[in-house]
Formats: C-alpha cells, sequence, structure tokens
C-alpha cells in the first residue's frame, strides 16, 4: 500500500499546546531527535494503525503540525521567538510566506521505508539466475554452452502488448494514466494504487487471446552461452535483456549465469593460478631426474634436480588459468612430496642399513634440516630450564 499525504489547511486552534511538548523533545532538541521523535508518534498514532479512532487522528494532527513547524529551520526560529503567534502574522503556510511546503515531502522522507514508494507503469520482466556447474577445463579454456531457460517471452500474437491485434491499450480513465488514485479517509488524503489499471496507467479493452492480455507467456527458451577463459567459481555472467519479458511491453529483465566449478581430483585453482601435489621418490629426491607431471595442458616434463627436500615447490609458468579479463596466464605450482617406501624385502632393508653405516662412517652433514632443528630443540629446552 503507497500512503502520500497532502497539506491540509492549518486550523489555528486557540490555546494550543506547545510543539516541544507535543513531540516530547527539549527546546534545543536537534533536527535528527526532532525527526526520530515524529517518527515515532506518527508510528504510534497513524490513522491507519488507529481506524476510527478520534483522539489518536486528532493527536495525529497536532504531531504532524508541531513536526511541519519544527523542521523547518526558519519556521522553527519563527515559532521560537513568537509562539504560536506566529501563525496570525502569515509566519505559518501562508500563499507567498515561508510555507507552503508540501507535506507529501515530509511524508516521502518519513515514511517512504515503511509504506514503500509508489510506481506507475508495467512492470520490467524479473532477472533470472541460471545456476551453472562447469569442469575446471572449461572454466580455464572457456566454452560456449547450450542452456535451456524455462521463462516467460514476448507474445508473438501482440507483439507482447496483450492488446488483440489490430487494438492497442488505452489510458485508465479512472486515474486518467496516473497509475494512483487518491482516496478520502476522513480528515486524509490517501494516494493508492488504481484498482483499475492495478498501476499500470494503461488498460486493455480488447485483450490478446493467445496471453489473456498479459503480454508474455511461459516458455523454455534455448540459448548459447559463451563462457570466457578464466572463469572462477562465482563469477557471474550477465546476459542483458535474456531474464523474462516484462509485462505488456515493457522492458526485459537479465539473464545471470552463475558459475560454480567442480571439484578437479588433481589441481587446485587459486585465482590464476594451479596447485598440483606430485608424489616422487626418495631415490627421485636424492639422484634427481625428469617426471611427467599433468597439466590442463597435457603432459609436461618436470627436472627435479639432486637433493631435492620434501614440500619443494617448482613453478611452470604459464601453466595455469588465464585472467577472465585478459592478460598474462597463470602458473601451475607443482608441490613435490617425498615418500617413505614401504613393504621392504630383507635384502632391501639390509642395503639400507648398510647405506646407513655407510652415511655415518664420513664426517660429512647429510642432513641439512636436522642439525639446526636439533640446535633449535637445545636452544629450547636450555630456555625453558628443563
Ligand atoms: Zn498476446
Ligand atoms: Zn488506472
Amino acid at each position: 500500500m503507497t500512503a502520500i499525504f497532502f497539506k491540509t489547511k492549518v486550523i489555528t486552534i486557540m490555546s494550543k499546546r506547545d510543539y516541544y511538548e507535543i513531540l516530547g523533545v527539549s527546546r534545543n532538541a536537534s533536527e535528527e531527535e526532532i525527526k526520530k521523535s515524529f517518527r515515532r508518534l506518527a508510528m504510534k498514532l497513524h490513522p491507519d494503525r488507529n481506524p476510527n479512532d478520534k483522539v489518536a487522528e486528532e493527536n495525529f494532527k497536532e504531531a504532524r503540525e508541531a513536526y511541519e513547524v519544527l523542521s523547518d529551520s526558519r519556521r522553527r526560529a519563527a515559532y521560537d521567538q513568537f509562539g504560536h503567534s506566529a501563525d496570525g502574522m502569515g509566519g505559518f503556510g501562508g500563499p507567498g510566506g515561508m510555507g507552503g511546503m508540501n507535506f507529501s515531502d515530509i511524508f516521502g522522507d518519513i515514511f517512504g521505508d515503511i509504506f514503500g514508494g509508489g510506481r506507475a507503469g508495467p512492470q520490467r520482466g524479473s532477472d533470472l539466475r541460471y545456476n551453472l556447474d562447469i569442469s575446471l577445463e572449461e572454466a580455464v579454456f572457456g566454452k560456449t554452452i547450450e542452456l535451456t531457460i524455462p521463462t516467460l517471452i514476448a507474445c508473438d500474437e501482440c507483439n507482447g502488448s496483450g492488446a488483440k491485434k489490430g487494438s492497442s491499450p488505452v489510458t485508465c480513465k479512472d486515474c486518467g494514466g496516473y497509475g494512483q488514485v487518491r482516496i478520502q479517509q476522513g480528515f486524509f488524503s490517501v494516494q493508492q494504487m488504481c484498482p483499475t489499471c492495478r498501476g499500470k496507467g494503461k488498460v486493455i479493452s480488447d485483450p490478446c487471446s493467445a496471453c489473456h492480455g498479459k503480454g508474455r507467456r511461459k516458455q523454455s527458451k534455448k540459448l548459447s552461452v559463451k563462457i570466457p577463459p578464466g572463469v572462477d567459481n562465482g563469477d557471474r555472467i550477465r546476459l542483458n535483456g535474456e531474464g523474462e519479458a516484462g509485462e505488456q511491453g515493457a522492458p526485459p529483465g537479465d539473464l545471470y549465469v552463475q558459475i560454480s566449478v567442480k571439484q578437479h581430483p588433481i589441481f587446485e585453482r587459486d585465482g590464476v593460478n594451479l596447485h598440483c601435489e606430485v608424489p616422487i621418490s626418495f631415490i627421485t629426491a636424492i639422484l634427481g631426474g625428469e617426471l611427467d607431471v599433468p597439466t590442463l595442458d597435457g603432459r609436461a616434463k618436470l627436472k627435479i634436480p639432486a637433493e631435492t627436500q620434501t614440500g619443494k615447490v617448482f613453478r611452470m609458468r604459464g601453466m595455469g588459468a588465464p585472467p577472465v579479463r585478459g592478460g598474462t596466464k597463470g602458473d601451475l605450482l607443482c608441490k613435490v612430496l617425498v615418500e617413505t617406501p614401504v613393504n621392504l624385502s630383507h635384502k632391501q632393508k639390509e642395503l639400507l642399513r648398510e647405506l646407513e653405516k655407510e652415511l655415518q662412517k664420513d664426517k660429512t652433514n647429510h642432513s641439512p634440516q636436522s642439525s639446526s632443528w636439533f640446535a633449535r630443540v637445545k636452544k629450547f629446552f636450555e630456555d625453558m630450564k628443563f
């Protein structure tokens, strides 16, 4: 429901209450305090909430008048100086005076968010959202996808107007095309959506039989959507005007294709970069070697240098995803994991023990991490006084 109030004649009542008293604020209250207080009172006393309550109506009128004066700095100053006698001096509301402010301005401001704004004319079509699951490969390389979308399309029989072929909608007689009518409600003039044309301002006297005057009908629409290379999870692609058709020739809505990228068994994506983990044997880690690693462009060779530690990340430039708005492709980051061998035979274990003895024989440090680690542990225990 929409309610807009128009300024009514200010009736001078003898022995008026003080405006500040009415609003329950001090004489030096700020504009914001006055507004807040009036809003609270208006919510309580509003005639829509108190039908047939004469006292509430009177109190509402009083509060409204107080607010009308106190919310206008010049009128408030005049009131502060002359009190209610300012009325008689033409200070308030007279033609050519400082008044003449349209009350709907105040109420639009105060009640705008309570009653909502009015609207006229046929409504624009709704936006549609389509959730599209794609693979990582499709996201990286892009793809053209055929979508079938259940939607409302413009009626081809009447070209979306809703009026029978050869006729056209006519201006609504009840509201003169404005879409709103004013209804007298006691003291107040309340503006409402025109019930005849339902706010559209036009009526169809001879409706199209194919769409029953709606100008649109349900139908599945096939669309070919280009997914640009580099799209990521959560991206939205907007297709202008591909949403539902508008009412009776009003503009259509938009279609939003919401992208979600499925998990990949090998790669994890972080923006334009891809990450993967590559297990390597401890022999390869020690002696170095070359590995076949998967990339989205196919197989690639990864050179593992000798003495590679576990967790080392190798960057393969340009093997990631392109930025969706163009630019340099990201990288593929391969993290190697050195594996501890399992299921060793007796002989294999013997060879390892022999190797261990050999390693201990020379005075060389073969464990780059552990010596510094043990030193740090030693210091920790000393500091903690264990
Ligand atoms: Zn039609
Ligand atoms: Zn109307």
